[in-house]
């Protein structure tokens, strides 16, 4: 089979404009020097700053092919992703943040990775040492503690999306459809040959990360509900295990009142029981509501993105090709 080009990195941008430049030409740089045929899609999620006129610009003066996908607005990460896997086309794909964080350099070890292990169909940077605050980190253990236990597929601490995939993993992620995406959750899901690859993240070129405490609390929540069904199981754990007691203390009450004549004093045990079951059905019913809500926007099947527009730089050259052709040469040579 052959491919317009050896690797497409996907990167998703919602308000990024100090550093999709920068990234672009490090990304260059890294990949000319090592002569990899390669294109980059920026898929702009609905930034509200300056990014898609820098992504415009990019695309203009692009020494390699640059496909700017901007979406209808803002559909978050997970969207973008899909969006820019679908557009996609080259023999291996790595999906890369447009935060300055994921450098160029680990793409490459990604990439030397794939083309000397034949056996591996993707590699997962894992990120071992982070740069952020102890609680933070305690709820995330606490959340794959109880996802690994809940879920009947693995999630690796640490890994994230930034890795590199050979095409039959992107066509198994692009067939996963799901609306509420959760792409730890897709990666392991979909299986495959994976190598884990430790690196260390970079500071963050310029802005402000997307994600608040609350942000994060939901996404795990999100990522517990789309991969397993054990809350509603322990519900009915719960229900069960509440029956049984009830009846017991049901037991004592009667015979309490049959064989000693003790008419149980009972006013605060009833309203603590009330409450307490009132309490346990809500969440129940709460639970139960998350799935269906869930259930609800999945057989909408409503798309997950809409483009806007798509601008390709190589739809661009057709008309001075031989400029940008010398204009490259010139910009190699003088690195050299
Ligand atoms: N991002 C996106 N849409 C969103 C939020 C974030 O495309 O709604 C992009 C963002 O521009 C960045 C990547 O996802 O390229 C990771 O975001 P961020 O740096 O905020 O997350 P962190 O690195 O802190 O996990
Ligand atoms: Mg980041």
């Amino acid at each position: 089979m052959s491919f317009p080009c050896k690797l497409s990195v996907v990167v998703p941008c919602y308000n990024e404009e100090g550093n999709v430049s920068r990234l672009y030409d490090e990304t260059l740089m890294v990949m000319r020097e090592r002569g990899i045929s390669f294109e980059v899609i920026f898929v702009d999620d609905g930034s509200t700053d300056g990014t898609m006129r820098q992504l415009e610009a990019i695309a203009g003066r692009a020494h390699s092919g640059v496909r700017v996908v901007e979406l209808s607005r803002n559909f978050g990460k997970e969207a973008g992703i899909y969006a820019g896997l679908r557009n996609a086309s080259g023999e291996y794909t790595v999906i890369m943040d447009g935060d300055m964080q994921q450098s160029p350099e680990v793409v490459l070890q990604m990439y030397d990775w794939l083309e000397s292990h034949p056996e591996d169909d993707c590699v997962a940077a894992v990120q071992e040492k982070r740069r952020e605050g102890a609680v933070i980190s305690f709820f995330k253990r606490c959340f794959y503690s109880v996802i690994n236990r809940a879920a009947s597929v693995e999630f690796v601490a640490g890994a994230s999306d930034f890795r590199m995939m050979r095409r039959n993993v992107v066509d198994a992620v692009l067939e996963v459809s799901d609306y509420y995406r959760f792409s730890k959750g897709i990666f392991s899901f979909v299986g495959f040959k994976t190598h884990y690859m430790p690196y260390e993240a970079r500071p963050r070129g310029s802005g402000k990360t997307k994600w608040s405490f609350f942000g994060l609390i939901r996404y795990a929540i999100d990522g517990i509900l789309g991969f397993s069904t054990a809350p509603l199981r322990i519900t009915t754990w719960v229900g069960l295990v509440l029956s049984v007691l009830s009846f017991l203390y049901l037991v004592v009450v009667v015979v309490k009142k049959l064989i000693y004549g003790d008419p149980v004093q009972g006013y605060p045990t009833i309203v603590s029981l009330i409450l307490l079951l009132g309490g346990l059905q809500l969440l129940a019913l709460g639970v139960i509501g998350e799935y269906l809500g869930r259930t609800y926007m999945e057989v909408k099947h409503r798309p997950v993105y809409f483009q806007r527009r798509v601008i390709d730089s190589r739809d661009m050259k057709k008309t001075d090709s031989a400029d940008a052709q010398s204009d490259e040469n010139t910009e190699y040579n003088n690195r050299e």
